[in-house]
């Protein structure tokens, strides 16, 4: 290798030092050409809950992290969420949505504000929902009134893992009815957080950072 090229390489690898660590390593999202590939759930569906918690204070961080309330997710994952809500409808069932897809650059700013990090995913590898292929969500009936579920949203303790042997025995037999019909459809699960469910596609699909107030 000539003096000149070793030289070049040598400065090429400093200008890379520069960027925030987890730009290097992520450097595949994808800023807006994907934004066609993402749908508003309440499109699709006018009877899913939203109630997208990041979108206000009511989150472990009390901050508003979103700066739009969109529930998005890739149309494949969101018609696969369609047929959960049908099949739960059946049993008098709604889905309600807590989180959908995260813009990358809010999985940021949530893991900075995260005092436990092993719950929130690290930027540099990002999370399903940047992907628009993951959902929190519980179960409300008839009412609006959300069923026994093991622990709240974003608990992040051992009350929130699948396999927690003090879990209340209704709050179980709830989370494993929203299990059986989300893997029905399609999703799989995470151990432990019992809202959290990814398509089993999420692989195909890129990490994004598609803003959501374009969508507003
Ligand atoms: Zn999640």
């Amino acid at each position: 290798m000539s003096k000149q090229k070793s030289y070049l390489i040598l400065f090429l690898t400093f200008l890379l030092c520069l960027l925030p660590y987890e730009q290097i390593f992520a450097a595949g999202y994808i800023k807006s050409k994907e934004k066609s590939k993402l749908v508003d759930i309440r499109k699709l569906d006018k009877t899913i809950v939203i109630d997208l918690r990041y979108a206000t204070k009511n989150n472990f961080t009390k901050k508003k992290i979103y700066p739009a309330a969109v529930p998005l997710l890739r149309k494949e994952t969101a018609a696969k969420l369609v047929k959960v809500n049908n099949e739960a409808a059946k049993k008098g069932y709604r889905i309600k949505v807590w989180d959908a897809y995260r813009p990358f650059s809010a999985q940021r700013t949530l893991y900075n504000a995260a005092s436990n990090k092993s719950y929130v995913a690290h930027p540099s590898k990002g999370s399903r929902h940047n992907r628009g292929a993951a959902v929190d969500l519980t179960l409300v009936d008839r009412k609006g009134k959300e069923l026994l579920m093991p622990s709240a949203f974003d608990d992040f303790t051992k009350r929130a893992h699948r396999n927690n042997p003090g879990m209340n025995k209704t709050a179980k037999k709830n989370m494993d009815y929203l299990t059986s019909i989300m893997k029905k459809h399609g999703f799989r699960t995470i151990s432990n957080e019992w809202w959290h469910y990814e398509d089993t596609n999420w692989e195909k699909y890129p990490l994004l950072d598609v803003p959501l107030t374009s969508f507003k």
